[in-house]
């Protein structure tokens, strides 16, 4: 089984996606990886998904990635008087940690790691940014702030500070534990929520080690300031446009995203895009002309994948969302202009064999029109690399380990084998063959048409890409 096209799809589940049937119809539609987002739902309903999962892969024979999603620190007001208070623009505001019922001059803000970094000048953002108040005095258990967009807000509503840096493990106890749980149970990917610097990805890394690819959830400002120090010690990036598009005001996420989607591929890392993409598909059969064209833009741009949020997890359509999106990528990558546009984007290679290795396979497959490039990789370093090139023929992937065929799933023209012939022992012509084999099972290529294989020598050792070959299926 293989898919027609290159960009790929992750659809979070939940409660109207979760039972064996309906998970096999999403990835029937288009699915790549399933995210599983530990802000909801309890440990057994995540484990439950994860078996279906796993029983899929059976199934149809293709590695399916998972994607943990954890919560982080969520941040809220305390309640009021009336549940709720009407805020006047221009008025003054106070935040304060008694526990005293909230009204329109004050109300509770128990989190003393906000009054700890805030300063005069500073935002506090409320309800997914409907109101906004300026910080005009404070200290460490309050602050006197100026309402600068007035409006209702009501009991335990979210809060944001988009300009200050907390001083906070961004890990809370129940991330840990939810860690501690998923991470025995077996998931690909960790995507970590509201990163504020470098530190907050290593404390992840301590916990997760190689037990997972981790992903940075990127929503913060000061995480988008240390995009390249970020990018070192991840594995990928989310756009996570929701809460970047409270913390930043909305005519800056579209460029915002266009240079996050720029450094990733820079960097060789993957990069999804969330949240919002088909959004009106949660009640309607069909997206917004401006949803699709939100869809198709962020292909254009070079995206390893797009997300799908509330549309899979709890929308009327999920299986028509997932379809939608499929469609939309397919058409995109239809269109002459789509490899144009990737390769006047094209990195420049790093001065390392593995780079020149890539460099080449891209550009003999493009000159051969071949119907596949083939990698073998153990990690998916060599994989990822040649992904970073976007050759126009797809990548087959062949790797000795299962769970690195599954990390893949997210990359960018990667259609990921676990295969066992490239162990030490294998000779270079037994490779080449089991790479015409595959490619021919797998419908990347048929009689005629060539491949072009990377491979390295002794042959299951990572970081040894060393060997270009081109082969003609017979
Ligand atoms: C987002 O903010 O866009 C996002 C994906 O995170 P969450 O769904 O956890 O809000």
């Amino acid at each position: 089984m293989r898919r027609n096209r290159k960009a790929k799809i992750v659809a979070t589940l939940g409660p109207v996606s979760s039972d064996r049937a309906v998970i096999r119809d999403l990835f029937d539609n288009g699915v790549d990886v399933f995210r599983l987002n530990f802000s909801h739902g309890t440990h057994e309903d995540h484990k439950q998904r994860l078996e279906f999962i796993r029983e899929l892969e059976l199934e149809v024979g293709r590695p399916v990635g998972v994607l943990m999603d954890i919560q982080g620190p969520k941040l809220r007001l305390g309640k009021f008087r009336d549940d709720k208070a009407n805020l006047k623009k221009g008025r003054k505001f106070r935040l304060d940690m008694s526990d005293e019922l909230g009204g329109k001059r004050r109300a509770s803000l128990p989190h003393p790691e906000i009054f700890a970094a805030l300063k005069p000048g500073s935002e506090v953002v409320i309800d997914d940014g409907r109101v906004r108040l300026e910080v005009v005095d404070c200290g460490v258990d309050h602050a006197e702030t100026r309402v600068v967009v007035g409006g209702v807000v009501s009991n335990n509503k979210g809060v944001n500070v988009p300009d200050v840096i907390l001083p906070i493990s961004v890990l809370t106890e129940k991330d840990k534990r939810d860690l501690a749980y998923g991470l025995k149970l077996g998931f690909d990917w960790v995507a970590q929520s509201f990163v504020q610097q470098p530190a907050d990805v290593m404390e992840l890394r301590e916990i997760v080690g190689d037990k997972a690819k981790i992903m940075v959830k990127l929503e913060k400002p000061s995480a988008l300031e240390k995009l390249d120090d970020i990018l070192k010690i991840c594995d990928g990036i989310m756009v996570a446009r929701g809460d970047l598009g409270v913390e930043l005001p909305p005519q800056q996420v579209p460029v915002a995203q266009k240079k996050i989607i720029r450094r990733c591929r820079g960097a060789g890392k993957p990069v999804v895009v969330a949240t919002h993409m088909l959004e009106s598909m949660v009640t309607n059969p069909v997206p917004t002309r401006a949803e699709a064209s939100d869809v198709a833009t962020a292909i254009y741009d070079g995206a390893d994948a797009v997300m799908l949020s509330a549309e899979s997890a709890a929308g009327e359509y999920p299986v028509r969302s997932v379809k939608m999106m499929n469609d939309i990528i397919e058409e995109v990558e239809d269109d002459p202009a789509y490899p144009a546009i990737l390769d006047s984007q094209r990195p420049q290679p790093d001065n390392t064999t593995a780079d020149a290795i890539c460099n080449g396979l891209q550009s003999i497959t493009n000159i051969l029109s071949s119907a596949a490039t083939v990698t073998y990789t153990a990690s998916g370093s060599t994989t990822l690399r040649a992904a970073r090139e976007r050759p126009h023929a797809p990548i087959l992937s062949l790797t000795p380990l299962v769970q690195t065929a599954r990390h893949l799933s997210i990359a960018w023209g990667v259609h990921a084998v676990a295969v066992d012939v490239a162990n030490e022992a294998a000779e270079v012509d037994d490779v080449i063959n089991e790479a015409k084999a595959i490619a021919v099972r797998e419908r990347f290529a048929g009689s005629g048409e060539a491949i072009v294989i990377a491979a390295g020598l002794p042959f299951g050792t990572s970081g040894t890409t060393n060997l270009i070959h081109v082969a003609w299926i017979d």
